[in-house]
């Protein structure tokens, strides 16, 4: 399998080949399901099919919700459907500089501005126009904090006032000189569409990144060169084809796969306790029996 890497500017240039390395990338916020299952045999069969790299990445940046608990039962649950990956394993908790680094390039160009406001601001904000834009994770930020005073933007910064870090999304395309594209193998060429997500939250007040910017910068330093995850965050993509745009990194190529529903229709969800590999594994289900489940009956 090839896969093509597009320059930052977006204009195709001649395709390079690199070997393929995949990767898994849970967050530790509650027990693998079937869903989950799906998403790593799906990485780790097109990793092996191209006789290639599978990597595991733990995504635990939001201390509040993740567990050293559900990290270990991540390792186990998947070891017993099965599959075995590089280690050391990263962890983005691990990597906090390097995402650092790259919020000071960004800064440096002058693309993010710092964002004081609480969810009620925006809110109250939206409300008071209703004609508010919305994107894939509901209304847009409607840029408040864009048109702030500089003065009293840094005299806040320098009293330690929290605030989370958004990008300018406007100023940030104005340095593009083209369309930038990107492939998913499922849903073929497109073109990002950033927009969508107006001015996003590349760090949060809690949180010193955020999943954009982690992801991003984390799939480039690990040489990832097919990105697979599920179709919720096919939009998502838009954003990071942006990120690599604007940080000078390689574009992997992407695959988007369906989302395993449960009976009524409905996406599978950590809380559904009932579809949990630890759950399937304690009522006396095999590896086999749960790989078949997880749609990857064995050949
Ligand atoms: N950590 C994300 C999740 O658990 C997946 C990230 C990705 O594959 O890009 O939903």
């Amino acid at each position: 399998m090839t896969v093509s890497r597009q320059p930052a500017s977006g204009l195709v240039s001649a395709p390079e080949t690199r070997p393929v390395v995949a990767r898994f990338a849970p967050s530790p916020t509650g027990l693998l399901h079937l869903g989950h299952a799906h998403s790593a045999l799906f990485t780790a069969r097109h990793a092996a099919a191209a006789g290639g790299r599978f990597l595991l990445r733990l995504e635990d940046i939001d201390a509040g919700r993740c567990r050293p608990e559900f990290e270990a039962a991540i390792l186990e649950d998947l070891a017993w459907l099965g599959l075995t990956w590089e280690t050391p394993v990263w962890r983005q908790s691990a990597r906090l500089e390097a995402y650092k680094a790259a919020l000071d390039r960004l800064d440096a160009m002058g693309l993010l501005y710092p964002c004081f406001c609480t969810r009620k601001d925006i809110l109250a904000e939206i409300a008071a126009s209703p004609s508010a834009p919305h994107g894939p994770d509901g209304p847009l930020y409607p840029g408040i904090c864009r048109a702030m005073d500089p003065g009293d933007r840094a005299a806040r910064v320098a009293a330690g006032v929290p605030h989370a870090l958004r990008l300018d999304m406007a100023a940030a395309l104005a340095r593009l000189s083209g369309p930038l594209v990107w492939h998913d193998a499922a849903a073929g060429p497109q073109t990002a569409a950033p927009t969508l997500f107006g001015d996003v939250v590349l760090a949060r007040k809690d949180i010193p990144t955020s999943y954009h910017l982690a992801v991003t910068v984390d799939d480039a330093a690990q040489g990832i060169t097919l990105v697979t995850r599920g179709l919720d965050l096919f939009h998502a993509t838009h954003v990071h084809r942006l990120l690599q745009a604007l940080l000078d990194l390689p574009t992997p190529a992407y695959h988007h796969h369906g989302l395993l529903t449960d009976d009524s229709g409905r996406r599978l969800a950590k809380r559904d306790n009932a579809r949990a590999l630890r759950t399937l594994r304690e009522a006396g289900v095999t590896p086999a029996e749960a790989r078949a489940m997880a749609g990857f009956p064995d050949p």
